[in-house]
Order: C-alpha cells, then structure tokens, then sequence
C-alpha cells in the first residue's frame, strides 16, 4: 500500500486539473496490487463513495459478488499490469448497494519511479437501461411482426426490400430462401413487380400520405386472391424514409360478402313472386267483388290462400335453415304409426297437385319414436320435388320396406333426372341442380330433410339418371 499517492497528483499539474476538475470522468488512483488510493469528485458523484470510504480498500469491493467470483478485478489489475492499459464495462456497486453500469480505461502511470494505476471510469447506466429496453423493444417488434396473420413489408424508397415477414412469403408462395435486400424490380412476381403496386408506392412516397388499396392478385388459374393493402410512411428525424406495406387476405370476407347479396337477391327474387300474385288476385278480386261475380271472387281467393301457404312455406324454409345451420333445430319425440304418417303425407300433397297420380307400394304398420310433424316435411319435401322437377311425367311411386331393423322410404319420379357429377351436392345448403331452369326454390329443402334424418340417426341418398327420373330414399331405424 503506498502511502505518498498524493506525489503523483502533486508532480503533474496537468493530471490534478483533470483530477480536481473533472465532472463526468471519475478517477480512480491504485497501486499496482490494485489498492484505492483516492478517487476524485465526479467519482464520488457518480459511485456515492468519498476518497475516505474508499482509501486503502481493494477494488475488488466494488465489483458484484458473482464478478468477485470470476476474479474479474485481478484478471483487469493483471491486464493493466501485463499490457500497460485495459478497459471494462460492467456493473460497479455505487455505495447505497445498488448496481450501476460503468465504463472503466484503466491505465498505468509511472511518477518518480513509482508506478499507479489510474482508472477513468463513466457512469454509463442510463444508456445501457436505454440500450436494454431498445433491445427489448426491438425484439418485441420482430416478435409482433413474426406473429401476427398479415403480411407484413418494409420498403426503402428506392423500393429495396429491407425487411419481409413470414405470413408475406407464405401469403405470395414465395418459396425463395429470403428476398431481403432486392429491389422490387429485380423479382419477376405478379404482385411485387406489378406496375399497379409501383403506380401506388409512387404515390405514397411523393405525398407522404397513408393510403388503402385493393388488389386482385391473380397468380395463376387456381390461385386468385383479394388483397387489402395498407400503406404507411416512415419519416423519422433518425431514421431513413420507409414505406410499410401490410397486407391482408380478404379472399373470404369478399367471397362470403358476394354469396350473402347473391342469396339476398335470390331470395327477395323467390318471395316476390308469390307476393306479386296475392296484390293481383286482390286487385282483381276488387273489381269481381264490384261486379258480384262471386264465381270469379272465390277462383281468386283460392289463388290468394295458395300463394300465401307457399310464402308460408319458404318463409319457414328459411327459418328452419338458419336453426338447422347453428345445430338449433328443434325436435318433439312421440310415439305413433309410421305407416299411417306417410299415407297422411301422400294423401295431403296428392290433393293440392291433380297433375300426378301417387301411388303407393309396401306398408311400414309400425310404431316409431321420431317426431312426425318433422317426417311428414321429409315425405312432403321430397314428394313435392318428385312433382316439381317432373312435369313431363305423370305419376309418382312411394315404395315403403323394412331391413335389417330400418324402415326406408323411396320416392321415384320420371321427370328431369340430376346428373352424376351434381349427384353429390343435391343435399347441401342452396344448392340448385340447374339453377337456369326457371322453377321456383331456394335450395334449402333437401338440405332441411337431411338435417331432420340425420337427427332421427337415418341416412338419405339418392338414384337418379338424366332425362329418365330420379329415386329419393331415406331410411330411419326402428
Ligand atoms: P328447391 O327445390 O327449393 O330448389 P331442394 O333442396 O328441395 O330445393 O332441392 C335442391 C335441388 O335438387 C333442386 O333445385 C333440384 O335441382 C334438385 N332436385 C330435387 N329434387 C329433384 C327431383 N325429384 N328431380 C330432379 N332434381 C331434383
């Protein structure tokens, strides 16, 4: 421990001034085993030690304990030592225990044959809590941008990809290892290098403005997307400009939005018409009325009451499809005769359609528990269709059979027929075999007897051939 460390201080005025005087560069005097001799003032207003607190204490005491462990401090003496300076950044003990980031340049100083170690060490905590959290920050950005659905593109303004996510490459199928760092032009791609992008990135660019635009991005026969695209501009002070394009799939919202005008449409089409025919039967029934032909008043009446039974019926069609499409149907279970339910069914549709005859083959004479109303809308349902889609045709065959402990039902037409390929859809929700033809139905029918059959654990299914006619079945089990 050398005791005349004042000498050095003393012998070079130049180093006193630096020492007195200095408020950001704290200094630290050791002997070359690295014992404290004095520090200065900036130290003790940076580290909450005084020269007193200090003095004749190994600098090991203001390192952390785990740094002790290493032997940090002996291994910087040592550096010092061995190669004349040596610098260190890391956490110094200020006096009130807590830890403060430091900056340290140590270096070796020879005065009248006696050599020191002079340490000049900054404070530097704020900057590293600053460094700390941009680093947080920065890592929590790439975790966001890694995360989230869209796709995500940071352009310079010479359009050079800087920076890209993944949901952008797996959006576009960009199967590249990584285009980071290309200009938009050196890609042959249909949305990167498309005039129509350039034409808007132009137009951001010049106005500084954010903009939002569509794009149909086309990139061959099977793969057709809608794009929503989102562009802002970065105009930092520190940072260079860039233009961040975010760009989100909207393929199925448009899809959906489009199918959901196109049933509005189409089902303001279907009930119109029925409702057309009532305002002129009643217009019509006003001037038979008028003119006392009471022949005339009742034939209207009778169009009038069918009209509303079929709004009635699609009305409740569409109620029932938007319970069925929730899984909220509802069913009442009872007991009673299958057999008697089916003829009540052929009997109901045979009086409301002279055009065909309805004949009926087997007998089901036997108690169910299903619930009949739901039934007899299946039987109604498809014999109704029968008589619809055959006009040319002017009977119907109701077959009924039991095996294998199921009752099954099939009805048989001779009219238009399905064809294979749309064989499969015929059940499913609006679906029309030949919308063209103009006969009137919403497509929901079908769709409502299976979800009834499916409830009762029955299965539906149908034979049918073009032009010759079709059999629809269906089958409960006892
Ligand atoms: P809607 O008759 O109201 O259109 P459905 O769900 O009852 O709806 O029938 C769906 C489609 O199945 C019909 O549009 C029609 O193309 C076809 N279809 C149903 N029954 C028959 C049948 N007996 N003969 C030919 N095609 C039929």
């Amino acid at each position: 421990m050398e005791e005349n460390f004042p000498e050095i201080l003393k012998n070079s005025p130049l180093l006193k001034n630096m020492f007195d005087n200095a408020t950001i560069n704290g200094m630290q005097v050791m002997d070359t085993d690295g014992y404290i001799l004095h520090v200065n003032e900036a130290f003790q207003h940076a580290f909450g030690y005084t020269s007193e607190d200090l003095h004749g204490k190994h600098c090991r005491v203001l390192f952390t304990q785990e740094d002790q462990k290493m032997l940090l401090p002996e291994m910087e003496i040592e550096r010092v030592k061995q190669h004349g300076s040596a610098v260190d950044r890391n956490y110094l003990i200020h006096k009130d225990r807590s830890c403060v980031w430091a900056s340290g340049e140590s270096l070796l100083t020879e005065e009248n044959g006696k050599t020191f170690i002079i340490k000049i060490v900054q404070n530097i905590h704020e900057q590293k809590v600053l460094e700390k959290f941009l680093k947080e920050s920065q890592e929590f950005s790439e975790n966001v941008v890694a995360s989230i659905n869209d796709g995500l593109i940071v352009l310079d303004t010479n359009f050079k990809i800087l920076k890209l996510n993944n949901a952008f490459y797996n959006l576009f199928e960009i199967n590249q290892q990584t285009i980071e760092g290309l200009h938009l032009s050196e890609l042959n791609h249909s949305f990167l290098s498309s005039g129509k992008l350039k034409q808007q990135l132009e137009n951001i660019i010049e106005t500084g403005s954010f903009n939002s635009f569509q794009f149909d991005w086309k990139k061959d026969e099977d793969l057709y997307k809608t794009l929503n695209i989102k562009a802002s501009f970065i105009d930092g002070k520190m940072v260079d400009k860039k233009v961040l394009l975010l760009v989100t799939d909207i393929t199925d919202r448009v899809q959906a939005e489009q199918h959901r005008d196109d049933m509005i449409s189409f089902v303001v089409h279907e009930l119109r018409n029925p409702l057309a025919n009532i305002s002129l039967c009643n217009t019509l029934l006003e001037q038979a009325v008028n003119e006392g032909d009471k022949e005339g008043a009742e034939e209207l009446l009778e169009k009038t009451r069918l009209n509303t039974a079929r709004l009635q019926s699609l009305i409740a069609e569409l109620y029932d499809a938007t319970k069925a499409g929730s899984g909220n149907m509802q069913f009442s279970k009872s007991f009673f005769n299958f057999g008697e339910m089916v003829q009540q069914a052929i009997d109901a549709v045979q009086l409301a359609n002279e055009s065909h005859n309805i004949y009926k083959q087997g007998e089901a004479n036997v108690d169910v528990y299903a619930d009949s109303n739901r039934l007899h809308q299946v039987l109604t349902n498809y014999l109704v269709n029968a008589i619809k889609y055959s006009s040319q045709a002017n009977k119907i065959n109701v077959k009924l059979s039991m095996e294998s402990g199921n009752i099954i039902v099939a009805i048989t037409d001779y009219g238009k027929g399905i064809s294979p390929e749309k064989i499969p859809y015929v059940f499913d929700r609006y679906y029309r075999a030949d919308a063209s033809v103009k006969i009137e139905g919403l497509g929901l029918g079908l769709f409502l007897c299976k979800q009834i059959i499916d409830a009762h654990n029955g299965r539906v299914w149908i034979e049918s051939k073009l032009n010759e006619g079709s059999t629809f079945y269906f089958s409960i089990p006892l």
